[in-house]
């Protein structure tokens, strides 16, 4: 029997590791499908504490790996598909159908890009519809793109893509954005980006000639409807958390996120951190920050309970 399993591989289950490793707890992180998290798709990190020149997401989710390995945690390469978290014992199964047994469990699943739900974009994930800029950018190279969506995910996609494509059209349902001042304005001076304020996407162009060809618009104010011509669609509406396999088990709230009070759960021995709990501030070091209370909350319920 383990004593702590995280599952998670992000800033939260990483600094989760390296506080339960520095407890001497030897604890077994579960990667999960993207390890290293969200972080590892975005470019620079700017506002970590403690690097004033920025970090390359991927490199910081590496260190912080690293970290957690040097105080004895253990990574899997696979991804937890079902929970029983009635115990003691804990009980987690894996993709590979193994089963596991612990006394603690830290969450940290995080949380995954949202899409519109359009039938025409979801037919073309893949084929010119993405989520992440960092990931796929670099395959619209010379060509007109658009990113949908008004907050600071959807100013560093657009910022990104600069790089690559000829014309980036950021399309936002409102007429200003969510996006903290800085990301507004960066994106707002960039020359090669164009917004198209209070307007919807409609339709995804062209499933039927398997790749992005434009979008359909609709302007909320005047009813207008037209069509743009991109190549590639980059949604970046927000996430929704990674939960399902914890419904019926654990205390969610109306979105989906787990409800924690110090980063304890509803279950005695279960705890979350990051953004599978978080809905308000969504940060790398706000996911870290809980990722450690995680761990420190862990360790005092294992000395209640004479592990
Ligand atoms: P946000 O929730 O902040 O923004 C989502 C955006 O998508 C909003 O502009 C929203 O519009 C729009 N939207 C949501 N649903 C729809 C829909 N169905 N149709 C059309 N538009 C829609 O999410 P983000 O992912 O941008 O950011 C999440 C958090 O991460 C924030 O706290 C952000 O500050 C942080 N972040 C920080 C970064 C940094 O500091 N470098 C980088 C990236 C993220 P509306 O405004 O009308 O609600």
């Amino acid at each position: 029997m383990e004593n702590v399993i995280i599952l998670g591989s992000g800033s939260a289950g990483y600094t989760a590791a390296i506080y339960a490793g520095r407890a001497n707890l030897g604890p077994l992180l579960i990667e999960g499908p993207q390890p290293g998290g969200q972080l590892t798709t975005t470019t620079e990190v700017e506002n970590f504490p403690g690097f004033p020149k920025g970090v390359d997401g991927f490199e910081l989710m590496h260190l912080q790996r690293q970290q957690a390995e040097r105080f004895g945690a253990r990574m899997v390469s696979a991804s937890a598909v079902r929970v029983e978290l009635t115990g003691p014992p804990l009980r987690v199964w894996l993709d590979s159908g193994q089963e596991l047994q612990t006394r603690a469990l830290i969450i940290a699943t995080g949380a995954s890009a949202r899409y519109l739900g359009l039938p025409s974009e979801q037919a073309l994930i893949g084929h010119g519809v993405s989520a992440c800029a960092t990931c796929d950018g670099a395959f619209f190279r010379g060509v007109p793109v658009c990113v949908v969506g008004g907050g600071d995910t959807a100013m560093e996609e657009a910022l990104f893509l600069t790089r690559h494509a000829s014309e980036v059209y950021i399309i936002h349902r409102r007429d200003r954005f969510r996006a903290s001042p800085i990301m507004a304005e960066r994106a707002l001076q960039h020359p090669k980006i164009r917004v198209l304020w209070n307007r919807v996407v409609t339709e995804v162009h062209d499933p039927a000639a398997g790749k992005v060809t434009g979008v359909a618009l609709r302007d909320v104010v005047t009813g207008a409807t037209e069509r743009l011509e991109v190549a590639g669609y980059f949604c970046a509406i927000g996430h929704r958390p990674n939960t399902a396999i914890f419904e019926g088990q654990l205390e969610l709230d109306d979105q989906g996120y787990i409800r924690t009070e110090y980063t304890r759960t509803s279950r005695p021995g279960v705890f979350a951190c990051g953004d599978v709990q978080d809905r308000v501030y969504r940060q790398a070091v706000t996911a870290a920050g809980s990722g450690c209370m995680a761990a420190i909350e862990a360790t005092r319920y294992l000395e209640a309970h004479g592990a």
